[in-house]
């Protein structure tokens, strides 16, 4: 006989919120069913941050290979391709690994698995592929999102591709054009652009990384166009039309791109199947969730992308784990807002907090502290001197207010940054906080310092 004071959750989505949710509700003590209709893991393991970060090694270890002779290393053949079948081949092996992973910690926490899509019903309970009904306590949406095309004609030719078909390429085009210089279009711009294809990149507003601090942009454009990446701002996609020997993107303006491939890297949409014909509320295709991830529906909580808030694969775990103990009956509120923007391109970017132009908009005063990596031991013997540590805080306290970067390891730096800014150290106690050395990370306790010009590694600033 069921024991009526465990609780019943069921999770819909097997991705970082959904199997996460999963997870702490199972610690917590819950039954739980976990429906997933494709593949566990979801976008993050089987068509995004992993599948994307093995072809970025691919592309740093190209990037290396080229730099030796810099280095006084001498490679005697300098003929080098990739061979994609076993590139890709050596991917899917990374995938792999971490699915079963994730099936496996599934297993151990005594979570069941359905292998089905799930819709949930009006009366609470979920309909699995329209046949097997499953009826629980709660229910936590986690359908994430979904590849999007543009609608412009010519986007469904074939060659026009999205990510999902990107990663599973066996050839490397020899032109591509990507469509969206945000953060999986660059990713992907200099993966390709490592392995052999002509790129160019289009992005419909005045700079790459629209939603970054303005400085990023700005270093990351002349990255770009330094290694031979053609890079267009300010103008949009019209139309994409076969050509002899390919195809041909047609700009605004009626400027003509000709290539064998198109990335349309332009965002991404939610995946809201889970929601059946249940009263959910949502705006723009996104759940809608209040401080504690409830849904305006009674007992059902949303995580992850598709509450469309930080798309992100770190978000997506916070909000699942947050979802399952309210769930669980527990009041917790979700904090968003120290949580690391990342893109992994060579260098990385690493920001959180707010952005030069953000603090403008609110009109609030910040100081700027700034360490150019031109001055840091470990870039320069490393020959990664490209990038800065950028640190706004305020002018009465010195609280953290964003914390921008470029740089090799970036993504490692932000977690630091984003540590400190939660809990709330100053940029005067940051220079206390003794760092390695020689490190990439002393740039930004420098870069804090310089916030109250006490940075001992620049030029003292006239009194
Ligand atoms: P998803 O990972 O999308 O998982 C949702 C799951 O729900 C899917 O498996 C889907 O099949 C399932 N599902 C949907 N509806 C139903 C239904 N009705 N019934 C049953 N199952 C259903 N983020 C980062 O933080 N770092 C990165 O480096 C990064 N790189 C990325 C690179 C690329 C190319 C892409 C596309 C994304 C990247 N992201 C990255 C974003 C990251 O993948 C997502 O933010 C993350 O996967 C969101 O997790 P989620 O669980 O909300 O949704």
């Amino acid at each position: 006989m069921a024991d009526s004071t465990v609780k019943r959750i069921t999770v819909i989505g097997g991705g970082p919120a959904g199997y996460i949710a999963a997870l702490e509700a199972a610690r917590r003590g819950a039954e739980v069913v976990l429906v997933e209709k494709r593949d566990l893991g979801g976008t993050c393991l089987n068509r995004g941050c992993i599948p994307s970060k093995a072809y970025l090694k691919n592309a740093e270890i190209i990037a290396g290979i080229k730099k030796a002779g810099e280095r006084g290393i001498d490679i005697a053949d300098s003929s080098l391709s990739v061979d994609m079948v076993r590139a890709r081949d050596m991917k899917n092996k990374v995938v792999g690994k971490l699915v079963g992973g994730v099936a496996g910690l599934l297993k151990a926490a005594g979570v069941k698995v359905k292998n089905a899509e799930g819709r949930l019903q009006k009366d609470g309970s979920v309909l699995l592929d329209g046949r097997e009904r499953l009826e629980s306590d709660a229910v936590i949406l986690a359908g994430g999102s979904r590849t999007v095309r543009i609608p412009v004609p010519g986007a469904d030719l074939p060659g026009v591709m999205t990510s999902d078909e990107m990663l599973d390429l066996d050839t490397v085009p020899d032109r591509l054009l990507v469509v969206g210089g945000g953060v999986i279009g660059l990713e992907m711009a200099q993966v390709f652009h490592a392995f052999g294809s002509a790129v160019t990149i289009v992005e419909a507003e005045s700079r790459i990384l629209p939603f970054m601090d303005g400085e990023i942009s700005t270093v990351m454009h002349s990255v770009l166009t330094d290694a031979g990446i053609t890079v267009h701002t300010g103008i949009s996609l019209q139309e994409i039309r076969e050509a002899s020997g390919g195809l041909e993107a047609i700009l605004a303006g009626g400027d003509t791109v000709p290539c064998d491939a198109v990335l349309l890297s332009v965002g991404r949409g939610t995946d809201i199947s889970s929601l059946g014909d249940a009263p959910v509320t949502t705006k723009k295709g996104r759940v809608t969730i209040n401080e504690q991830m409830e849904t305006f529906m009674s007992g059902v909580f949303a995580a992850g992308d598709i509450t469309g808030q930080k798309m992100l694969a770190h978000a997506a775990f916070r909000m699942g784990e947050v979802a399952a103990a309210n769930a669980m009956g527990e009041r917790e509120r979700l904090n968003l807002s120290c949580v690391p923007g990342i893109v992994y391109t060579h260098p990385e970017v690493g920001t959180v907090g707010a952005s030069a132009e953000e603090l403008d908009k609110r009109g609030e005063p910040y100081e700027t502290g700034y360490f150019s990596l031109a001055y840091n031991g470990r870039a320069l013997a490393s020959g990664e001197e490209v990038g800065f540590v950028k640190v706004f805080s305020g002018p009465k306290y010195g609280e953290i207010l964003g914390v921008h970067i470029v740089a090799a390891g970036a993504s490692e730096l932000i977690n630091e940054a984003a540590a400190l800014m939660a809990m709330e150290v100053t940029v005067d106690e940051i220079p206390g906080i003794i760092h390695g050395h020689p490190t990439v990370s002393e740039a930004f306790m420098e870069a804090a310092a310089d916030a109250r010009g006490r940075s001992l590694h620049l030029p003292m600033k006239s009194r």
